[in-house]
């Protein structure tokens, strides 16, 4: 499978370099040249499968990797969750849950970041490349330490994460100032996530700089969702959750199911989009946010605006106002106009705003709903959940509860739907507390204790064990700064 970019019609990569890039030289993003097709023998083949196998096949489908080694890059990376790694939970009649943070980080993005290192690894082995990859990250806290997990120690790689210094969780926090590992560094940076994302962006693009990591033997890449090779494991769990349905009887193959993700970089709910073209039988795609609403508004009147006042949430993740992989679906909905869809950024650059045109927005609203909700709301809907129905969520996941009961409450008719849950409940600890109308002590090791005899779900140890973890990362600098730091840590190890 060829790869091409959303702005520039001539870039055509194969799928290794793709990963490798991570984006492409023309600063547009890397999409498949077609959406290979799963067909509902291959569904029915796959319905006995474990969750490793079940990646293996739909990942096989875009990249060049021998089947069974690519198996065994799944079921290493999946051995490092804590059982399945994307189990469905039922929750009441036609509602499901798929919890995707059983991982080592215990955030979804553990499902894409244990195995991009495998990707990553293979890819410049079939491609032929002797040199050090250098993965950028910036991150709004959950992709920083996945990324930190993943790369940990893998040979000829090493990781530089910027996550913003005051909009981040404190665990969060700590679990990247605590990360171990001989080629890992963490940064803490003055300003919000869009700030960082922008900065990273523009070091990828620093002519100077790439020179730089060069002559000590580093090419860049990406472990944020911009890289394709950070999407294409996120695919597989939709066909996976969507399978456990029909195993369970919940649905026939072949009935439509819905699917709720909370967003923020774009990159979860994407995946779903890419799912339904290579012909999951996908309802709705419903886009929820928090309080930062600028999905919201696209899906609805087809206008990107990202001037607008930001908000820190207790969803920090999806604390976002540039959400990057909507250059991908917007790219799908020109008819795959790769000057068109480069014009847009541009605009987005210069102006902070783009518009769709009516049609193309007609067409947007086929797939997709989009709504929002409060604080207050999330929090309502947290505490409702878990005295309703026993189920306790993260704020992330409440989110999307929230905007999927609005959803049902506004449609004519309903499939049964699936929430992804993107958090432990315990990583966002002191909000979830807070949110069910407890005090929250000041104290983490406490919070961690008070919500586990609240809600007898066990503490992960390697949260509870962070408060005590020496501090390794702590530096904080500014935007302008992080062309500095970036050749500072790969020259000190
Ligand atoms: C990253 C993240 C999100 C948002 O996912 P996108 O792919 O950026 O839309 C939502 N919830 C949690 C907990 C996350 O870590």
């Amino acid at each position: 499978m060829d790869f091409i970019s959303t702005r520039n019609a001539k870039t055509v990569v194969s799928g290794p370099e793709a990963i490798v890039r991570g984006i492409a030289p023309d600063g547009g993003l890397f999409v498949p040249k077609t959406f290979p097709l799963v067909s509902k023998e291959e569904r029915a083949e796959m319905l006995s499968l474990d969750y490793p196998e079940r990646a293996a096949k739909v990942i096989g489908k875009f990249l060049p990797i021998d089947g069974d080694k690519l198996l065994s890059f799944c079921r290493k990376a999946y051995s490092r969750f804590d059982g399945d790694p994307a189990p469905v939970v039922k929750i009441d009649e036609g509602l499901f849950v798929t919890e995707l943070w059983h991982g080592p980080t215990h955030a979804f993005k553990d499902v894409a970041l244990t195995l991009l290192p495998y990707l990553l690894t293979e890819s410049k082995k079939i491609l032929g490349k002797n040199e050090k990859t250098l993965v950028l990250v910036a991150t709004s806290g959950d992709t920083g330490k996945a990324a930190l997990e993943g790369f940990k120690d893998v040979d000829g790689t090493f990781v530089t994460v910027f996550y913003p210094s005051d909009g981040v969780s404190e665990l969060q926090k700590l679990q990247m100032m605590t990360q171990k590992g001989g080629n890992v560094e963490a940064y803490g940076i003055k300003g919000n996530f869009d700030d960082a994302q922008t900065a990273v962006k523009k070091a990828f693009a620093d002519g100077s700089l790439i020179a730089d990591i060069r002559e000590q033997g580093y090419e860049f890449s990406s472990a944020n969702s911009i890289n394709f090779g950070r999407l294409v494991p996120q695919i597989a769990y939709y066909f996976s959750a969507y399978l456990d349905l029909v195993n369970a009887g919940e649905i026939e193959d072949g009935d439509e199911a819905d699917f709720c993700v909370p967003s923020g970089n774009f990159g979860n709910i994407l995946a779903g989009y890419y799912a339904k073209r290579m012909g999951l039988p996908i309802g709705k795609l419903i886009c929820a946010s928090n309080v930062n609403n600028v999905l919201t508004d696209f899906i609805r009147g087809g206008k990107y605006d990202s001037n607008r006042k930001f908000y820190k949430t207790t969803s920090p993740s999806m604390d976002i106002l540039v959400s990057s992989n909507l250059e991908r679906l917007i790219f799908e909905l020109s008819g795959r106009d790769a000057s068109l869809t480069a014009g847009r950024m541009e605009s987005l650059k210069k102006s902070g705003t783009y518009s769709i045109t009516d049609a193309e927005l007609k067409s947007l609203k086929e797939d997709f709903y989009a709504d929002w909700a409060s604080e207050e709301e999330v929090a309502a809907t947290l505490k409702e959940n878990f005295e309703e129905y026993g189920y306790i969520c993260d704020t992330h996941t409440s989110v999307a509860m929230c905007v999927l009961d609005k959803y049902r409450g506004s449609a004519d008719s309903v499939n049964p739907a699936v929430v992804l849950s993107t958090a432990s409940p315990y990583k966002f600890v002191k909000s979830v507390l807070a949110d069910l109308g407890e005090k929250v002590p000041d104290d983490e090791t406490k919070a961690l204790r008070k919500l586990e005899s609240l809600t007898a779900l066990p503490v992960p140890e390697s949260l509870s064990e962070l408060v005590n973890a020496e501090k390794l990362h702590t530096e904080v600098i500014t935007k302008d700064e992080i062309n500095d730091a970036v050749l500072r840590s790969i020259r000190s190890k």
